[in-house]
């Protein structure tokens, strides 16, 4: 520090100030946050320590002077010993340690030590001078650092996509554990491999242009879609996301984060059989044909009987080859010219081509039904299993592909209410079952111009505070005869055609105006939110955004005020128009949770992507808390990688006192459940907010 010793080697012993100081070192000593100290080593006795001693250690100058040795007293006992080993250091130069030092009231300060001998003419080291710096900010930023790296490899090996880590030549240094899943690669089959390995030949052009681009621009995250070979030789399409790091303004790496989406697109990736949107677009292709007069056919559709007690039995892999086994058998027994898909979980469906005649049909379902004839492999033994068939023969030429599927799960669903291994063809009494469904359809419609519905709201607390933060808006439907019903009893019939919109926006105007009022009323709570769920149907028309701004237009509520729940699900179905409308809305100030988090795909892409506030914990993980297949690990993790994201966490199904202690403790800043508030009416919301902070 090119001070002149001279000045340190102060005549009198009990310097309090630096008399032959000039001003200017005096007022450096005296004012800045570094402790400044001189001490006469052969006598132990301290010269000098600058005032901010005080506010590092807790206390005060006169005492060290009083007693130097109480410097060691205030040092913590686990770093003790290691600076009275460095303390001969102090006098040949080197002495250099970090320690933590515990105030009188118990508060610990991390401080980085370091000592300058002084030597007279002759060499003899007469002072030692010293600084102690303050350092607990930096250890907290190195500490914080470490938990977010555990985070972060927590959800490496949690999440379902594939996260590689690319050197700037493009060479793969890091590929998580998911590859072995999604791609059937070990993570060591790819390390050292160049990023184009297995890129299929037409794409590899796009996956370099996505390299380039966030090499060159530091801002930039890119998207592209490619194929990537699996080590079975088929091809997976994935979305990927690439970020550069740099060091120093050079890349140094670059973090590609694929999800798979090939299942989205057309094949199931479980049994490669075609999936629910390929399925679809053939039915539509073969209604089309025989509207034209072409060959006609019919729709066999079958469902596991039992499946979720099998897979509760052997476990989700083991049902999962179990499903494979069905496909391989399925593909055995199906003509020729049939085409078989796999809708979800265990239902499969047969388009029967040219086949029109009841009996025909009724041969072929035989045939399916006879590849369940041998019991399957599984973990516990042979098992054996039955599946329920829904058959829907040679549908109306005016029939949909949405018509003619919904009609042949409605056989399968009286099937399956027959009993096991049983078989329904599609008839009347189906579209009775139908027509009922139509009557809640049409109920619903009415129930939005009257004034049936209504909204209860939950309260959504800050469990830092335990204030109240704002109310999920949850849809009731007092139905005339029926009483007060939830929404498991109509949101399902709604989800099925356009009318969820109409419902879903009807809650968000009466709940906008509503937090508007209260806001208002209750000034204390002039920062209330409401959040509103949105279901995936709103991303396949294009008008949501609009109808959005003419309802805060029309209620006068901030867009702050307002939250829009939205489920994982919604995003992996409707790509690119759900991230339109996203991110329409969020430039006009609305903000979006992720609701259900967990149960889907986890994916860190979307996360990524769509950019979203909040994130809202599935309350099957909370609720599972202190129970045999309680996750904490995992409920940390998601907490952790919400925040290093930047999102607000929301725990849901909060029940127990237990529960909430831990999300306290895993820092979740939000809480909502039976344990904290149920659904309440409007008047009891009222009550609350009179009472409110009192938790
Ligand atoms: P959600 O969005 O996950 O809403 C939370 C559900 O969990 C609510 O059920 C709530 O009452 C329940 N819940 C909250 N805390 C606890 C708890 O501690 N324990 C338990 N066991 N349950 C708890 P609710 O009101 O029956 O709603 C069910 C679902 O219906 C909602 O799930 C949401 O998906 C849907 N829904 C409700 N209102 C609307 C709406 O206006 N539009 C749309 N699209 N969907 C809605
Ligand atoms: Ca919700
Ligand atoms: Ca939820």
């Amino acid at each position: 520090m090119g001070l002149d010793p001279t000045l340190w080697s102060a005549p009198d012993p009990r310097l309090r100030s630096l008399d032959r100081a000039d001003d200017l070192v005096r007022q450096i000593t005296e004012y800045v946050r570094d402790v400044f100290w001189l001490k006469e080593p052969g006598s132990g006795r301290m010269l000098y320590v600058s005032p901010a001693y005080q506010n590092v250690w807790g206390r005060t100058v006169d005492s060290l002077y009083a007693a130097p040795a109480s410097f060691l007293d205030s040092i913590h006992p686990d770093d003790r010993d290691e600076v009275i080993a460095n303390l001969g250091s102090q006098l040949t130069g080197g002495y250099d340690v970090e320690y933590r030092v515990v105030r009188p009231d118990g508060t610990i300060r991390w401080v980085r030590d370091r000592a300058f001998p002084i030597a007279d003419e002759d060499g003899i080291v007469g002072r030692v001078a010293g600084i102690a710096q303050d350092v607990t900010e930096r250890r907290k930023a190195v500490e914080e650092l470490q938990t977010r790296e555990r985070w972060y490899r927590t959800v490496f090996e949690e999440t379902s996509d594939l996260i590689t880590v690319f050197d700037a030549a493009g060479q793969r240094r890091f590929v998580n554990p998911s590859v072995e899943k999604v791609l059937g690669y070990e993570p060591s089959d790819l390390v050292g491999t160049s990023v184009l390995v297995n890129v299929h030949p037409d794409d590899r052009s796009r996956v370099e242009r996505l390299l380039t681009k966030v090499k060159e621009d530091p801002e930039a995250t890119a998207r592209a879609e490619y194929r990537l070979l699996r080590k079975d030789g088929t091809y997976g399409v994935f979305e990927g996301v690439a970020v550069a790091m740099r060091e120093g303004g050079v890349v140094e790496t670059i973090v590609v984060c694929a999800r798979d989406v090939t299942s989205s697109r057309f094949i199931d990736p479980l049994t490669g059989l075609p999936n629910e949107n390929l399925l679809t677009q053939h039915l539509e292709l073969f209604a089309r044909r025989s509207r034209g007069g072409l060959a006609g056919f019919s729709l066999v559709v079958l469902g596991l009987d039992r499946f979720r007690s099998i897979t509760s039995l052997v476990g989700e892999p083991a049902a999962d080859q179990l499903l494979v086994e069905v496909a391989r058998r399925l593909r055995a027994q199906a003509p020729e010219a049939s085409i078989l898909a796999r809708i979800h979980g265990d239902l499969f469906a047969a388009i029967l081509q040219g086949v029109t005649g009841l009996d025909e049909v009724l041969a072929e379902v035989s045939r399916l039904e006879a590849g369940f004839g041998q019991p399957f492999a599984s973990p516990m033994g042979p098992l054996p299993v039955t599946a329920g068939f829904g058959i829907l023969v040679a549908p109306p030429a005016e029939a949909g592909a949405g018509e003619i599927l919904r009609d042949a799960l409605e056989a399968l669903a009286s099937a399956k209410r027959l009993g096991h291994g049983r078989q329904e063809v599609f008839d009347e009494s189906m579209r009775r079952r139908a027509m009922e469904r139509l009557d809640i359809e049409n109920g619903l419609r009415r129930a939005l111009q009257t004034d049936e519905l209504l909204i209860h709201y939950q309260p959504i607390f800050d469990m830092r505070s335990g204030r109240l933060a704002g109310f999920e808006a949850l849809a009731r439907w007092d139905r005339p005869g029926a009483g007060l019903l939830p929404p498991a009893s109509f949101i399902p019939v709604a989800e099925a055609s356009d009318l969820i919109c109409e419902l879903d926006l009807w809650v968000f105007r009466r709940a906008a105006r509503q937090i508007v009022s209260w806001r208002e009323r209750f000034s204390r709570h002039s920062d209330l939110f409401v959040s509103v769920n949105l279901s995936g149907r709103h991303f396949q028309g294009g008008s949501l955004a609009d109808r959005v701004k003419t309802i805060l237009a029309e209620t006068g509520a901030p867009p702050a005020a307002i939250r829009l729940e939205i489920t994982e699900g919604v995003l992996m179905k409707h790509g690119s128009a759900t991230s339109d409308a996203i991110e329409l809305l969020r430039e006009d100030g609305l903000r979006f949770a992720l609701d259900d988090f967990g149960t889907g795909y986890s994916s860190l892409a979307a996360l990524h992507r769509y950019r979203f506030e909040t994130l809202k914990i599935d309350g099957s993980f909370v609720m599972s808390l202190g129970t045999p297949s309680e996750r904490p690990e995992l409920v940390r993790a998601i907490i952790g990688m919400a925040h290093t994201m930047g999102l607000g966490v929301v725990a849901e199904g909060v029940e127990t006192a237990e529960q909430l202690a831990f999300l306290r403790r895993s820092h979740c800043e939000f809480g909502q459940g039976y344990g904290l508030g149920r659904p309440m009416d409007e008047a009891q919301v009222e009550a609350l907010l009179r009472r409110d902070p009192i938790v």
